[in-house]
């Protein structure tokens, strides 16, 4: 590994893996296969208004973990090759904004932030805080019966800064409008289902196109959406490093392989990759 990065221009294609030592929890697991719940889809929220109390509903009670959670070792080790110049940025299909919390200079979030919401009609956006205020006040009763009902001390987190909910909570959950038009809201990130804008698949590409070494961490690559990286590297031969605990879509394509923790296998790469950009030791 220290050998395919070294002098080298890395771009690094992240996912959910690199934030699950930051207790958000990823889609795949080390095993490979899917959790048990599917995640929302595109057309399922914008026809549904079923669909996006459900959505809120979770989204209400999951939203101040999210915002609990603070950027691990993987993401520290990150911004730090990027400021030793040993990185040129990062290609993640996060959507919890932790390499930016991190220091993390130039990075692409492909799918989006869930720090914004976005009106679908008239495009008006707010802060994901500020209509989290807005949810909360439009269901103070929902949410206090959720808690004497012994709620979130036992309710699950799941991705997307998401909860498992009882059946009435979903169905007594009231969605407030867009501020400006009255129209529905919807998270500022791709769903299942939606298409990356092109002016951030664009921004990708001119990143990538920077890369002499595609560094995947953290991601299944199970969705065409990253995995897109590593069809072109592997068509115009730029080599791909792996660390990922599991198995994911380019380990046979992969010049190196590292099974294993990102928040314990970066640190150590990291060091040795600055020690030996500096002239210092050969790990
Ligand atoms: P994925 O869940 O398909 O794959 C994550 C991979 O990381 C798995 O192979 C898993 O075994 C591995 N992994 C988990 N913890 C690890 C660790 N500490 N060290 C090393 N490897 C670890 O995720 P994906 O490929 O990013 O695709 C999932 C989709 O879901 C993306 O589209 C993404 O937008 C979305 N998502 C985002 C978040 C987030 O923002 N944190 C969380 C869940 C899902
Ligand atoms: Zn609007």
């Amino acid at each position: 590994m220290l050998d395919l990065l070294r002098g080298r221009r890395v771009v690094v294609l992240s996912g959910a893996g690199c934030s699950t030592e930051s207790g958000i929890p990823d889609y795949r697991g080390a095993d490979g296969t899917e959790r048990k719940r599917a995640p929302m889809q595109y057309g399922e929220f914008v026809r549904s208004a079923d669909a996006r109390a459900r959505y809120w509903a979770r989204s209400a009670v999951g939203w101040p973990r999210f915002t609990d959670a603070r950027p691990n070792d993987g993401h520290r080790a990150l911004a730090r090759l990027e400021e030793a110049g040993l990185v040129r940025g990062v290609i993640t299909q996060n959507i919890d904004g932790l390499h930016h919390a991190a220091g993390s200079r130039r990075v692409v979030e492909l799918h989006g932030s869930l720090a914004a919401v976005r009106c679908l009609t008239c495009g008006e956006a707010e802060e994901r805080g500020a209509f989290q205020e807005r949810l909360l006040a439009l269901n103070d009763r929902w949410s206090e019966r959720l808690r004497r009902e012994g709620g979130s001390g036992g309710i699950e987190s799941a991705p997307d800064g998401d909860a498992e909910l009882p059946a009435w909570a979903v169905a007594s959950f009231r969605v407030p409008g867009c501020g400006g038009c009255g129209s529905v809201m919807k998270p500022d990130v791709v769903f299942f289902g939606e298409s990356v804008p092109k002016e951030r698949v664009d921004a990708a590409w001119r990143l990538f196109e920077e890369a002499d070494v595609l560094l995947v961490a953290g991601s299944s690559l199970a969705v065409y959406s990253g995995r897109r990286f590593t069809d072109r590297a592997r068509r115009e031969g730029v080599p791909i490093a792996v660390i990922n605990s599991g198995p994911t879509r380019a380990d046979e394509a992969a010049a190196v392989k590292v099974d294993g923790r990102l928040g314990r296998v970066l640190p150590v790469l990291v060091d040795a990759l600055v020690a030996s950009a500096a002239g210092g030791s050969s790990v």
